[in-house]
């Protein structure tokens, strides 16, 4: 544990704070085809980690990175974290179990961060989530606006008719025909826009209208 701001209270500031090391002389797999290397260098990277009881946590670690003669120079995956974020996956984890039941401000206080951090970590979730999400079989879509708290801010949900579990497949703000707009832009991004051809299109809409 460390305290690392000058003048502040102890209890309040101390830091956790964890290192890794890898074993000299170790191999690691290769990022693209596995083969194992010997590691070329390496590149320290920290990573936010879930509270050790109300201090914050980091781990700190030197990254390899192989020289595969094949693929050159690449940094060997971590099991803790994605490629790209500085948090862990756990602490993702967390962040994202309290998104789903508060807004995401009252979220990012109860974790410590920002709160332009948090949208990002939900907005990978979401991406990942939407890109696995098959939409071949879909019928027909119902659509459904709903205020968003006490204001006039409207949500328009697009649900698979035919789905019981988990029907929503794309929520957007606002209501009318721009958020249609915005669920086509969002199938062509996803299918391509040879899938939505004006027959598939009207099938879609006038079924549930
Ligand atoms: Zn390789």
């Amino acid at each position: 544990m460390e305290d690392n701001r000058p003048g502040s209270g102890y209890r309040r500031r101390a830091q956790l704070k964890i290192r890794i090391k890898a074993d000299r002389g170790s191999e690691f797999p290769c990022l693209v085809c596995g083969r194992m290397c010997k590691a070329h260098d390496f590149q320290e990277k920290t990573w936010r980690h879930l509270n050790f009881f109300q201090h914050h946590c980091y781990i700190t670690a030197s990254v390899p990175r192989t020289n595969c003669p094949e693929h050159g120079v690449k940094m060997v995956k971590v099991p803790w974290a994605h490629k790209g974020t500085r948090f862990t996956m756990l602490f993702e984890q967390a962040a994202m179990v309290l998104v789903r039941e508060m807004p995401v401000a009252a979220a990012s206080r109860i974790m410590g961060i920002n709160d332009k951090r948090l949208w990002r970590i939900v907005f990978h979730y979401v991406n990942k989530a939407m890109s696995r999400l098959d939409l071949s079989q879909v019928q027909g879509i119902g659509i459904d606006e709903t205020s968003s708290g006490k204001g006039h801010r409207y949500v328009t949900i697009f649900i698979d008719l035919d789905r019981k579990d988990r029907p929503v497949l794309f929520v957007t703000e606002g209501k009318g025909r721009e958020t249609i707009e915005a669920f086509k832009k969002y199938l062509c991004a996803a299918w391509g826009t040879s899938y939505l051809t004006p027959v598939k299109l009207k099938y879609f809409f006038f079924k549930n209208s």
